[in-house]
């Protein structure tokens, strides 16, 4: 574990201030002071600051409209964007750049490259990801969605589901059966589809929070080019692999100091109210102060073997686990201090439900209340907390692994 950045680190951490200072106003409390029309408008205006000026998809090459960044100076950014408190893109550039890009750079045809990723940076196209399926979560092999090759176009039959922002995209990633003889990992390609056509019909699916971000997707004789299977015919299972595996070193950076923000912003509340003197409440903070602590520490493990150039290995999942878990014992001591006024929330809302409420955001209940629901998910997107410890047992404690079905 490196604790500490190099000189050269350093010195490219002052031009990503000087950017900073120079795009953010003078008074910038982070986007969590933001609400409604101001919020939108703040997002949409930075996200093309941030594509006018290459740092949308910084480690992409020049060619498909990234910077060339090495992996230090995409972490440097990422960083101080988190310490500043913006976005380090639109809420749907975790489908188009995160997941997708970077799959297309490592398995797409130049023709796929040229062509999608920079329609994904101008925000042309924006994109949701069908994985699951009613009987394929955890066990994502099991996809049932046909693909089934007519002349020059794939046609799709079948169902996904939890797609998020599928209601917003106009492309989706289609992991589909297209050898329905081959073993059940053997028989899977990874399509790409476009959404605006009568074959594909997105059903918004009501959470708890009452919001709808996520849905279902039906796919009745859908149809998709030839060309638009990534990674060759049946080799589905890799390339989704590939886009699972896909752990920027970033998050190990940026997510302690999201959740170092928000036990603070946690403690000023169990303060204003009165509750930083009951034993009970200050047991529970010293608990997450310790948690938020071995974050960061397993995160610069993280980042020094992401710097190291080492791809993510079964440690993603120890992280995994870890901040999900935390994250509802945290969420749920916030509505405990708030007693209740938990019952009638009221104030802003997170801007989204990933993880914690933007960096500045107020101590309104309505905020925690959110966040706290939010959290109850976490432990089963992207693979649920049984699902993780699975992995850590079989591949990192080497224990026996557990029965598979025949
Ligand atoms: C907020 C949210 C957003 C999502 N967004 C997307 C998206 O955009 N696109 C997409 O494709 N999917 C998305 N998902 C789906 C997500 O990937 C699945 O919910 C997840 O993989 C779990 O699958 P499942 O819901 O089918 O549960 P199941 O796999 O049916 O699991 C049910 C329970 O059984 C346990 N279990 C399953 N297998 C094992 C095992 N082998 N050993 C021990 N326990 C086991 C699980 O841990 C869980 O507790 C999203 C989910 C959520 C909650």
């Amino acid at each position: 574990m490196q604790p500490t950045y190099s000189a050269e680190a350093e010195a490219y951490r002052e031009k990503v201030q000087a950017f900073l200072a120079e795009h953010l106003p003078p008074s910038w409390g982070g986007i969590g002071t933001l609400e409604g029309e101001a919020l939108e408008q703040f997002t949409r205006e930075w996200r093309q600051t941030l594509y006018e000026n290459g740092l949308l998809a910084q480690s992409w090459p020049k060619e498909y409209g990234g910077a060339g960044l090495s992996a230090l100076e995409s972490v440097i950014i990422a960083e101080e964007f988190a310490k500043a408190g913006v976005p380090s893109g639109g809420s749907n550039d975790v489908f188009g750049i995160q997941m997708l890009g970077n799959t297309l750079l490592s398995w797409g045809t130049d023709e796929q490259k040229s062509h999608h990723l920079p329609r994904i940076l101008s925000g042309e196209d924006l994109w949701c990801q069908g994985y699951s399926e009613p009987n394929a979560g955890s066990d994502l092999g099991n996809v049932q969605t046909r693909a089934v090759l007519d002349g020059d176009e794939w046609v799709i039959n079948g169902q996904k589901i939890w797609t998020s922002a599928g209601h917003l995209a106009n492309w989706i990633f289609v992991l589909c059966r297209t050898d329905p003889d081959a073993p059940k990992h053997k028989g899977i390609s990874f399509l790409l589809c476009p959404m605006d056509q009568p074959g594909v019909e997105v059903r918004p699916i009501k959470m708890i929070s009452g919001e709808s971000e996520f849905n279902e997707v039906f796919f009745t004789d859908a149809r998709t080019a030839k060309d638009n299977v990534v990674g060759g015919v049946n080799n589905g299972w890799a390339v989704a692999m590939t886009l699972l595996g896909y752990e920027r070193g970033e998050s190990a950076a940026t997510m302690p100091i999201r959740f170092r923000a928000e036990l603070d912003r946690l403690i000023a509340m169990a303060k204003e109210r009165g509750k930083d003197t009951d034993p009970r409440i200050r047991d529970r903070l010293a608990w997450c102060h310790t948690r938020v602590e071995i974050m960061r520490m397993n995160g610069m493990r993280t980042l020094t073997k992401f710097l190291a150039g080492q791809a993510p290995g079964p440690d993603a999942s120890i992280s995994k686990l870890y901040w999900s878990e935390y994250h509802q014992q945290l969420t749920e001591l916030a509505v405990d201090v708030l007693g209740a006024d938990a019952f009638a929330p009221t104030g802003r809302k997170p801007s989204s439900s990933f993880q914690t409420d933007d960096p500045g955001a107020p101590n309104s209940s309505a905020s925690w209340t959110d966040t706290f629901l939010n959290a109850r998910a976490e432990t089963i997107y992207a693979g649920s907390s049984q699902v993780q410890k699975n992995i850590l047992g079989e591949m990192v404690l080497g224990l026996p692994k557990e029965p598979r079905p025949a």
